[in-house]
């Protein structure tokens, strides 16, 4: 591991200024994926801000009836809250599919939505990577593809957004909001927050330097059967293969959002028309542009068969 500083921010403000005074540093909560990539070098932060001890990790209502959910909420607390699970029953399901116990009794809210991907080359400092060193090639096109994106990639990089929470937020229409080292703050709604690859891969979300999470918002309860499942090479610990997040309302109407397939959380709202109609019909709309590779074409059919047994479900 490379060498770096350290010190513990008492404010938001204080520790988003002191990250946006030096381009090497970063934030760190939970440390649950940053600290794994430090030990082999894939990132290489020259000072950490940490922001543990700061006043994030209570979740409250808003005037609106929705949730603001603090930042440094872990994601344990945050399946398990009675609220959550009673009126966002897909965002628990979402969460406690990711990770292990150990993970979620430490990752944060914000730090699983700025999660990096799993791409295993971008991992893998010997071989090229546009997202790790921009311009020296992307080592996944032409190589192992399988797990990787089918939809809204680019010939830099094809990798996939690893996040479950995300998918769930995303599905929900979440905002994040943000303060800057200025003081200033912002909102971002959870559609524009995370980036597809483009020729900046290195990007994974709309953040500036410096800038820091203090919460997510969650709208008013919106009803319906929340289901989540993601299909994945093995029963637990695993990154999916596909996911899929749905609100089902009673005529048959709803939301779908999907995970594993794109460098983002993937929901094209438009097709969401389509839902009384079935799967395939919604599908063939949300996939209509992918560009699957020789290995994971059987993204695209799996997403609509998984779909298909959860609007099952949900009429049984
Ligand atoms: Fe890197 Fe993206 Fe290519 Fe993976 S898909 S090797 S993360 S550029």
């Amino acid at each position: 591991m490379k060498s770096f500083t350290y010190e513990r921010a008492k404010t938001p403000a204080e520790a988003a200024a002191a990250v946006a005074r030096a381009p090497g540093a970063k934030f760190l909560a939970g440390g649950t994926n940053l600290l794994d990539l430090m030990k082999i070098e894939v990132e290489t932060p020259t000072h950490l801000v940490d922001v543990q001890d700061l006043k994030l990790a209570s979740i409250e209502p808003t005037p609106e009836g929705g949730l603001r959910i603090g930042a440094l909420v872990t994601n344990t607390a945050l399946a398990s809250d009675a609220r959550v699970r009673r009126d966002y029953g897909v965002l628990t399901r979402a969460i406690v599919a990711g990770a292990s116990g150990q993970l979620r009794n430490k990752a944060t809210t914000a730090g699983n939505l700025l999660q990096r991907t799993r791409c295993p080359y971008f991992y893998d400092t010997n071989l090229p990577c546009n997202k790790r060193k921009p311009g020296s090639g992307c080592a996944a096109i032409g190589g192992v593809s399988r797990q990787l994106a089918v939809i809204g990639s680019s010939d830099a990089c094809i990798a996939t957004y690893p996040s479950d929470m995300a998918v769930a937020m995303r599905l929900l229409d979440a905002s994040v909001e943000t303060v800057k080292a200025d003081g200033t703050t912002r909102i971002i709604p959870i559609a524009d927050f995370h980036r597809l690859p483009g020729t900046t891969p290195e990007k994974d979300n709309a953040l500036a330097h410096g800038e820091l999470i203090t919460g997510v918002t969650l709208p008013k309860p919106i009803g319906g059967m929340h289901l989540y499942h993601k299909v994945r090479d093995r029963a637990s610990y695993a990154f999916a293969l596909v996911s899929v997040a749905t609100v089902i309302q009673k005529d048959g109407t709803g939301r779908v959002a999907f995970g594993g397939v794109a460098h983002k959380p993937w929901r094209v709202e438009a097709a969401e028309a389509a839902m009384p109609q079935g799967a395939s019909a919604v599908a063939s709309q949300v996939f209509a542009d992918a560009k699957p590779t020789e290995q994971n074409g059987f993204k695209v059919p799996l997403a609509a068969r998984t779909l298909a047994s959860l609007i099952a479900q949900a009429k049984a």
